[in-house]
């Protein structure tokens, strides 16, 4: 049609060149629900010929010093900022989050990862050594891996992908990157930089497409010693299974359920929109939001009552429109799974406090051909509830009633997830005593959100498996070797 765009259409990055594909998948603005780009349907052969350049590339890359990789990743981080706008309107349009959350969450924190890791791999290269213990001379040596796997889901796209890409080339490794294919975008973007940035071809190959072709094709490849994956429990347990007969090195960050438990002499001024920014940032679609919240009976009615008050605030809005604090869902699907779990908790006997089935009427009209919904607040649900079970993975809060510390710690963990918790109380000695006892990855008191990246992030029990962070993900990218030496007189 005459005036319209051409569809953009991505291919392959492999060794360093752009490789068309022959098919393609429709990848869609979650804002419009209209087509936005051709994502290449890759399968085995594309992996194989991934798996080519990257064994191709890794004798120079490993052999490269740490100081100059790093110098490399730093020049790609300086690149990537100069073109954060771009990557910012693209990451939002392609994943439905709003332009706020793009410039200030997601492209910032690619850039960020990039140097973080370029910078951290320089204190981690030399391990703990021992000397001349029973004349012998003990010490390790850590090297990488070699071809690392690297999938990553479609919430925080390219904020999670580089969080993968940036400590795995860093430690030497070369490797083969799968995005979600609802949300290939900025990872293609990122492509564009790479030979500027002065990555040698090879060293990072990216493999679009979807899980169950491309990305099983590369968790079963036998020359890819180690997947880092993050997305969801129920993949996960597939890619062990495929990876178990070669016996891959594994780092698995998966779903949660996470609790934020608010005690009766919290400061409600601070908890308030910090509970409803855990709860419904991004559209709810971050593994960290918060999504079962217990409050303390005393102030349990006055907290609902605000807690309501302040989510009703939260306007739903276009993602470009720099105004909106929740942009649209990833997906016709997901926002129908959404919607069926609200459904299931009202046939339950649960109230509705908010949002959706209640409020709908409050959404803009130009918001209706995308997958928007309201953030839902439910309440008077049993913890046997499956909203209060599973993960929904969208903008739905549900508020509970507790009594004791002791009650509050068992309902906390009573669920397979054990990603992230929040506590809210003003005494330090029950945070601390709280904290100390919940099944979680990582426990916020009177915060949410905040992060160090050297700190070990990773999840218990259904929550994954592994940690990452500075020296986790060193280890978790290098493979470590002791090595005994006897002294030179004996061996004369
Ligand atoms: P998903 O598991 O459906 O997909 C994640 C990635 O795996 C995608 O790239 C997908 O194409 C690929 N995949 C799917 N099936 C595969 C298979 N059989 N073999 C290999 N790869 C396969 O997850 P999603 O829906 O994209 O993401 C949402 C999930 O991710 C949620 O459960 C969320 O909690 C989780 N998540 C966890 C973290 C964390 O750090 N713990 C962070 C973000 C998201």
């Amino acid at each position: 049609m005459a005036g319209q765009k051409p569809l953009l259409e991505l291919e392959n990055f492999i060794a360093g060149k752009f490789i068309p594909c022959n098919s393609h998948i429709d990848s869609y603005d979650p804002s419009t629900g209209e087509v936005y780009c051709k994502v290449p349907d890759s399968g085995k052969e594309e992996i194989e010929a991934a798996v080519m350049a990257a064994r191709e590339a890794f004798p120079h890359w490993s052999s490269m010093s740490p100081q100059d990789r790093s110098q490399i990743m730093n020049k790609l981080a300086d690149l990537l900022e100069q073109s954060l706008e771009d990557f910012a309107q693209a990451e939002s349009k392609d994943q439905g989050k709003t332009i706020t959350f793009a410039r200030t969450v997601d492209i910032p924190r690619a850039v960020y990862n990039f140097r973080f890791f370029a910078s951290s791999v320089l204190h981690h290269t030399t391990d703990a050594t021992q000397m001349d213990s029973m004349d012998c001379m003990h010490y390790t040596v850590r090297s990488p891996v070699g071809i690392a796997g690297l999938i990553s889901p479609w919430n925080l796209p390219l904020y999670l992908l580089t969080w993968k890409i940036a400590p795995a080339i860093a430690a030497g490794n070369t490797v083969i990157a799968k995005p979600s294919e609802m949300t290939s975008v900025t990872a293609w973007m990122l492509c564009k930089l790479l030979d500027e940035a002065g990555v040698p071809p090879g060293v990072v190959n990216i493999v679009f497409g979807t899980g169950p072709k491309v990305g099983e094709a590369l968790v079963s490849h036998p020359e890819v010693p180690l997947i880092s994956f993050t997305g969801s429990t129920l993949t996960a347990e597939r890619i062990m299974m495929k990876s178990a007969p070669h016996c891959k090195k594994l780092s698995l960050e998966l779903g949660g359920k996470n609790p934020a438990i608010i005690f009766d002499d919290a400061n409600l001024r601070e908890c308030i929109p910090t509970t409803v920014r855990s709860s419904f940032a991004n559209q709810g679609e971050i593994c960290l939001c918060t999504s079962r919240i217990f409050v303390q009976r005393s102030i349990y009615e006055e907290f609902l009552a605000r807690f309501v008050e302040a989510t009703r605030k939260w306007k739903v809005g276009p993602p470009s429109d720099a105004t909106s604090s929740m942009g649209a869902l990833i997906s016709k699907t997901h926002l129908e799974k959404v919607r069926n779990y609200i459904k299931k908790a009202f046939v339950d006997g649960a109230r509705i406090l908010c949002g959706e089935g209640v409020d709908n009427l409050n959404l803009p009209p130009r918001n209706k051909g995308g997958y928007f919904m309201l953030p839902t607040v439910i309440t008077d649900i049993k913890d046997e509830s499956c909203c209060m079970k599973e993960e929904i993975f969208g903008p739905v809060a549900c508020v509970v009633p507790f009594d004791t510390e002791e009650e509050v710690i068992e309902r906390a963990n009573n669920v397979k997830y054990g990603l992230a918790a929040t506590v809210w109380s003003n005494n330090v000695g029950r945070v601390w005593r709280v904290s100390k006892r919940l099944q979680s990855g990582l426990v916020w008191s009177n915060c949410w959100l905040i992060r160090d990246l050297n700190l070990p992030f990773g999840g218990m029990k259904a929550s994954g498996i592994g940690r990452e962070g500075a020296k986790d993900s060193y280890d978790f990218f290098t493979e470590v070797s002791w090595i005994d030496k006897w002294r030179t007189s004996y061996l004369e």
